[in-house]
């Protein structure tokens, strides 16, 4: 069976109450397009379990500040559609802004609270906002059973987690692990921004990380400090911010700090800002 793309949310209704039949969970992988290996990914695991698999493109306005690269964004619609349709993708819905919002900007928004004005909701204010209102809009209208998420984006995926626990949606939320290049960077949309030597100092940011998981034995400010020496190392890297916080609550933690860890990172590289992160374990001493 072929990938159906439908536009409306009359038609992404009428495909999946087609396809709903027999039973059999709906997965939604939710996308802002320009797709690549790491929306691959998830797409190929919702495949694994799901009888429907849906995938959105839309991208939000919504979690944009003016200022920000939305006029720039790869839009790729066709060659999304391609890589859908050979991942076996049931149904890709990719709405026009006025399909989603059609009495323009939502006067009522889903608020990410205090952990949305940590890391990157201090460098980007109010854009967690922007994305739990398409997440919790995008979930009222594909139904699904299961959602996906990447761990390339763990602020975002625990915010969706926290709002699904917190306001009662009826989905499981399953994250995905970061899908890389073989040389370490995290693959994403905003890469094609990179020239070639933006690229070789991007490499510096997963570089950094996997210098900081290898102290992981050594302590919480050993971490820190391998990082920043790759990061310090690289002067075409603008570092925002590196920090090494519980996964929960995206506090810094202590040298004491035991247990589960996010090493996370953000930069901008020429014109482009990056982001990653990796788990790390940090260990009795
Ligand atoms: P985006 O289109 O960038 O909004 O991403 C859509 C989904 O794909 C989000 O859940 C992202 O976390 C996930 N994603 C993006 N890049 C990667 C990657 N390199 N590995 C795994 N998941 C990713």
């Amino acid at each position: 069976m072929s990938t159906q793309l439908v536009h409306t949310r009359t038609d992404l209704r009428a495909a999946i109450d087609d396809l709903g039949g027999p039973g059999g969970d709906v997965g939604v992988v939710m996308t802002m397009g320009a797709l690549h290996d790491g929306h691959r990914e998830l797409v190929h695991v919702a495949r694994a379990r799901c009888a429907v698999v849906v995938v959105t493109v839309f991208l939000n306005p919504l979690q944009f500040a003016p200022t920000e690269d939305l006029s720039r964004y790869p839009k790729t619609l066709e060659s999304d559609v391609a890589l859908c349709e050979a991942e076996g993708v049931d149904v890709v819905f990719a709405p026009s802004a006025d399909e989603v919002y059609p009495a323009g900007r939502p006067q009522v928004q889903v608020h990410a609270g205090p952990l949305g004005d940590l890391l990157e909701g201090a460098s980007r204010p109010g854009h967690f906002d922007g994305v739990l209102t398409v997440v919790a809009k995008l979930l009222n209208l594909t139904q699904p059973d299961v959602a996906y998420f990447g761990q390339k984006d763990a602020q975002q995926l625990l915010l969706i987690a926290r709002m699904v626990q917190d306001l009662n949606f009826p989905v499981e939320v399953d994250a995905v692990p970061t899908v890389r290049d073989p040389d370490g960077l995290a693959l994403s949309s905003r890469n094609t921004y990179l020239t070639d030597s933006d690229r070789l100092a991007a490499l510096s940011l997963s570089r950094a990380l996997f210098a900081g998981v290898a102290e992981e034995a050594t302590g919480a400010d050993a971490v820190r400090r391998a990082a920043h020496a790759v990061l310090d190392a690289e002067p075409s890297t603008a570092l925002d911010y590196l920090a090494l916080v519980d996964p929960m609550t995206l506090a810094e933690v202590d040298d004491e700090a035991q247990g589960g860890a996010l090493l996370a990172v953000a930069a901008r590289v020429g014109t482009t800002r990056l982001i990653d992160n990796v788990p790390v374990t940090l260990r009795d001493r």
